[in-house]
């Protein structure tokens, strides 16, 4: 796939797991899809997952 930030191919998914907040507001969410890529080292979250994120933390 196309990386967003330099627009070549070379752009792969890898799934990571993420914690948020601390104490009693734990929250790990598992199997989150981040955006690698290879030609440029940018790794970021889609748009939609950024939205899934908020949806399961609120
Ligand atoms: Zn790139």
């Amino acid at each position: 796939m196309n990386c967003d930030v330099c627009g070549q191919q070379g752009a792969r998914i890898r799934k990571i797991s993420r914690a948020y907040g601390k104490g009693d507001n734990l929250l790990v969410i598992e199997n989150i899809p981040l955006i690698s890529c290879s030609n440029c080292g940018a790794s970021y979250f889609t748009t939609e997952t950024l939205h899934e994120i908020e949806r399961i933390k609120a």
